[in-house]
């Protein structure tokens, strides 16, 4: 069976073509899946009854497995996902799949012949007139930084463009009927929040695995729900952000990521506004260089959490190979757009970098940078050796940076409550409740 989602027009294009089918048949089963948001092929009436009964025969739509949904006293919903794998057979001259042993499944991970089965998270997060929804590029992570633990996971493996975007287009097709509400009145949301945080702190909602019980994929609530969520931003009530802000280093999964990027920027595909789509990445020099010449690109963000190499060292691994220097020179040379900002984030650890000294170096540090943006994200408790830092301190940091000049804001972290908050990605297993989770991070 061939995976459609996750395809260019371009790859759809060709697919018909082998098919035996007019190019232009790619081009109407795009529309449909991302611009319709139609996920089976008996519902894509811009196709031939034939095509879609050929369709079903030989190729497949799949979206994530949605695990637990996890609801935040605040509103945010945190979902487990989880991803399938696919396993490439070697058949031997005879037809027949050879067996594969250890060694060779492990060279075929790392290659990226096969994928493995996974879970990956992403955070739906709504407010007033907005819905921001922060997806994973990778399961796990390889880059190690020292505040997060999903680092600890280690890298698992990278996710395809399919299952990048379907991050967004499921939480957006489970979101549609709330956000119908809103377009009523914004009561829906904000009463349903406020039952939340008068009863339990914390719920998990709908699909708990129960023994012997397998959750099933929700396409058709899915695909229904988009319907109206797309109705609901025609009439322009609702502005969608995406963040790559989850599990994994987005530039170190490049192809996949730009490939499932094409598809949410594209106006005939999910039509998201490059203003409106964040990609965050811990310093990756040679794929900031390769992101600048994207035609189609998102906002960059850069995670910067420390103010010297020393400081960055120590917490960041990553800055061995591009230090400071390096990655403000990447920085210096990125073509930003006339309405665009370099965006820094610094996870303010208390009492590691979270100085007035570190405040006046990273004044030092931007000082060659045009149109920059500073995000204080205060440290969000868990099992790791750091603490908050204190609100005056956070506060004082702050102001040294707008007193020179830098614009720089405080970010509180949505979903505290269901470890849906920044760098709380990290979920090792699957249990009952939000409160048996092996381990936190930041
Ligand atoms: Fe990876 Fe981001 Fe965690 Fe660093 S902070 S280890 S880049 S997921």
């Amino acid at each position: 069976m061939v995976e459609l989602l996750g395809k260019s027009r371009e790859e759809l294009r060709a697919f018909c073509v082998a098919l035996g089918e007019p190019a232009y048949r790619g081009g109407q089963i795009y529309h449909a899946l991302y611009a319709e948001r139609k996920f089976e092929f008996a519902r894509m009436t811009n196709l031939p009854m034939a095509l879609r009964e050929r369709l079903a025969e030989g190729a497949q739509i799949t979206l994530p497995d949605v695990k637990q949904r996890f609801v935040s006293s605040d509103g945010s919903v945190r979902y487990l996902f989880g991803l399938k794998g696919t396993e490439e057979k070697k058949l031997n001259t005879a037809g027949i799949e050879e067996a594969s042993t250890e060694d060779t499944r492990e060279n075929q991970r790392r290659s990226g012949r096969i994928q493995v089965p996974a879970s990956v998270e992403a955070v739906y997060m709504p407010s007033e007139g907005r819905q921001t929804i922060c997806i994973s590029t990778q399961a796990g992570c390889a880059v190690d930084c020292h505040f997060c633990l999903t680092a600890q996971l280690g890298l698992i493996r990278n996710l395809t463009a399919g299952e990048i975007v379907s991050q967004v287009l499921v939480a957006l097709g489970e979101q549609g009927t709330r956000n119908e509400g809103k377009v009523a009145g914004l009561q829906a949301g904000h009463e349903s929040g406020s039952k939340i945080a008068s009863g339990a702190k914390a719920r998990v909602v709908a699909t708990q695995p129960r023994p012997g019980r397998r959750v099933q994929p929700c396409k058709d609530r899915v695909d229904a729900q988009t319907q109206s969520l797309a109705a609901t931003q025609a009439h322009g009530a609702i502005q969608t952000n995406v963040v790559l802000m989850g599990q994994g280093e987005p530039l170190l999964n490049f192809e996949p990521v730009m490939a499932a990027l094409g598809i949410m920027l594209d106006p005939e595909g999910l039509g998201l506004s490059p203003k409106h789509v964040t990609l965050s990445t811990s310093g990756i020099v040679p794929g900031i260089e390769r992101l600048a010449q994207e035609k189609a690109r998102p906002k960059l963000a850069i995670s910067l959490n420390a103010s010297s190499d020393e400081e960055r060292d120590a917490l960041m691994p990553i800055n061995k190979k591009y230090p400071l220097k390096i990655l403000l020179e990447a920085c210096q040379n990125y073509p930003l757009r006339p309405w665009e900002h370099l965006t820094f984030e610094y996870v303010m650890l208390g009492e590691v970098n979270d100085s007035p000294d570190d405040a006046r170096r990273i004044v030092k540090l931007l000082a060659g940078l045009q149109r920059v943006k500073v995000n204080l994200i205060p440290w969000n408790p868990g099992e790791l050796p750091y603490r908050e830092s204190l609100p005056e301190r956070i506060e004082e940091f702050r102001r040294i940076l707008t007193d020179k000049g830098i614009p720089a804001f405080v970010r509180y972290s949505r979903g505290r409550d269901v470890m849906a908050a920044c760098g709380q990605l990290a979920l090792k297993e699957v249990h009952s409740s939000p409160l048996t989770v092996l381990s936190r991070n930041l």
